[in-house]
């Protein structure tokens, strides 16, 4: 639901007092039902066999798929594939085309770039690379209606079919990436197998998802479920009633507990081993604020955020590693972090300090998850609609709406669909990424 705000300007009489007074007006963001999966048609630029190649793919998988602009009137989704450029000069036979389409983009429409990240080889070569960065969150800026661009890179030697390349590009053409907008997502191994079931992609799979309760990871269980995977979820015994109804709508096991809580780990193993479960996927939701300028920063305020949003999620995951058969083969691990762990932001000392903890926390994990065929990534997300920004004082709320590119808050079930795409099986290429799920928000890179 649209914030009052929003649903303001997108009155007869707030529209008109917007538009004289050039106040934002948000674009109405299509989620998963809303459109179908890929809006057509579909224009593939890029003269590289790469290029070819997806065009082909998108036109098997029964898309209207076109190489050119022509005169077309209305265009769904862009994909840019500039695997094969050599120098910058290069850069503008394939994206210069693209300027006459802007303004017939289709309301939600999808840029997506194909590239691969500079290695540090050949200078002119990285030059190029890391311009398609420069471009394509330049280009974010501008995109109008609700339409998002995002970006795929795709490590030396990983070829453009991998499933992880195949995932990424069909989760950013999608409207379940509605909040992800200006971002980029590496796939650096061929790892990972191609989805069979697209109605049921998580059929077969048990997820733990802690923090289940209530917002981002109520959101993401329900998505999750959707998706066909088993659940259990987990919250603080305070929150058990709201656990209990979640669990009974989706058949889940509900298990109370503090995080934080002296032995939580080894207590979830056993709980875990006592019903037989095995996990194939974790959600590291649970997380708390505590904002207050570090001026005035107490001890518990500093210590409480750093355990529940940090120190438990390395506790946990030793104590789940170490507990012989309850992580399936090829664990994914999806953990919750912030923009404000990017970025920085006022009154977030502690928060901050635990949410940049987190993203570091990932790519060691996802180092030592690969011998074992896991994976580790982490979600930042920039402004939610949740009872946690609920709390915010109002202004600050609504500047921290309008201060993204796509001029409003996410919704729990953005974040939610970006973990689910983290957790599928065509993901395994992708490691130790942190995917900001915060409508380009305009804090940090
Ligand atoms: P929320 O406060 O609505 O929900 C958090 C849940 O975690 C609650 O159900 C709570 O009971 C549970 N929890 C807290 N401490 C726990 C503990 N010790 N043990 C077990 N469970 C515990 O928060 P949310 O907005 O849904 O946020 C979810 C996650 O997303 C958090 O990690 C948060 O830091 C992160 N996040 C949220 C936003 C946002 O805009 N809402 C932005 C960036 C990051």
């Amino acid at each position: 639901m649209a914030d009052a705000y929003t649903r303001f300007v997108r009155s007869a009489p707030g529209a008109l007092i917007a538009k004289r007074t050039g106040l934002p007006r948000p674009a109405f963001l299509p989620r998963r039902g809303d459109r179908p999966d890929v809006l057509g048609p579909v224009v593939v630029l890029g003269a590289s066999a790469g290029a070819d190649d997806i065009a082909h793919r998108l036109l098997e998988a029964g898309l209207d798929v076109r190489r050119r602009f022509d005169e077309l009137r209305s265009v769904g989704s862009v994909l840019v594939v500039l695997d094969e450029i050599a120098a910058p000069a290069d850069l503008g036979l394939t994206l210069l085309p693209m300027t006459s389409a802007m303004r017939r983009l289709a309301p939600g429409a999808r840029i997506v770039t194909i590239s691969r990240p500079a290695t540090g080889e050949d200078p002119a070569r990285d030059a190029a690379r890391g311009a398609v960065e420069g471009f394509l969150r330049s280009l974010a800026h501008e995109m109008r209606g609700g339409g998002t661009a995002n970006g795929i890179q795709v490590t030396d030697g990983v070829p453009l079919d991998a499933p992880g390349v195949t995932g990424a590009l069909r989760f950013l053409l999608s409207p379940r990436s509605a909040y992800v907008h200006g971002q980029f997502l590496t796939v650096s191994s061929a790892d990972g197998t191609a989805t069979e079931d697209r109605a049921a992609p998580l059929a077969g799979r048990t997820v733990l998802i802690t923090g289940a309760a209530r917002g981002i990871g109520a959101a993401i269980a329900r998505t999750l479920a959707a998706d066909g995977a088993r659940l259990v979820l987990l919250d603080v015994p305070a929150a058990g009633t709201d656990l209990a109804r979640l669990a009974n709508e989706l058949r889940a096991v509900p298990v109370q507990l503090d995080v934080t809580s002296s032995g939580a780990g080894k207590r979830l193993v056993a709980q875990l081993r006592e019903r037989g479960l095995v996990l194939d996927g974790i959600v590291l939701n649970a997380g708390i604020t505590r904002d207050k300028l570090f001026a005035n920063m107490s001890a518990d305020r500093w210590e409480s955020v750093l355990a529940v949003n940090t120190t438990s999620q390395i506790t946990m995951m030793q104590d789940l590693l170490a507990g012989e058969g309850v992580l399936g083969t090829q664990p994914r691990v999806v953990s919750l972090a912030s923009t404000s762990g990017i970025a920085g932001n006022r009154g977030q000392t502690n928060y901050g300090a635990s949410k940049a903890g987190i993203i570091a926390f990932v790519d060691a994990l996802a180092a030592r998850l690969e011998s074992h065929g896991g994976t580790a990534n982490a979600i930042a997300p920039g402004f939610i609609e949740t009872e946690m920004t609920a709390k915010m004082p109002a202004l600050t709320r609504e500047v921290a709406r309008r201060v993204s590119s796509l001029q409003q808050g996410g919704l729990p079930v953005d974040v939610a669909e970006a973990a689910a795409f983290l957790l599928s099986a065509e993901a395994g290429g992708i490691r130790g990424e942190t995917l900001r799920v915060c409508g380009q928000n305009i804090v940090g890179k």
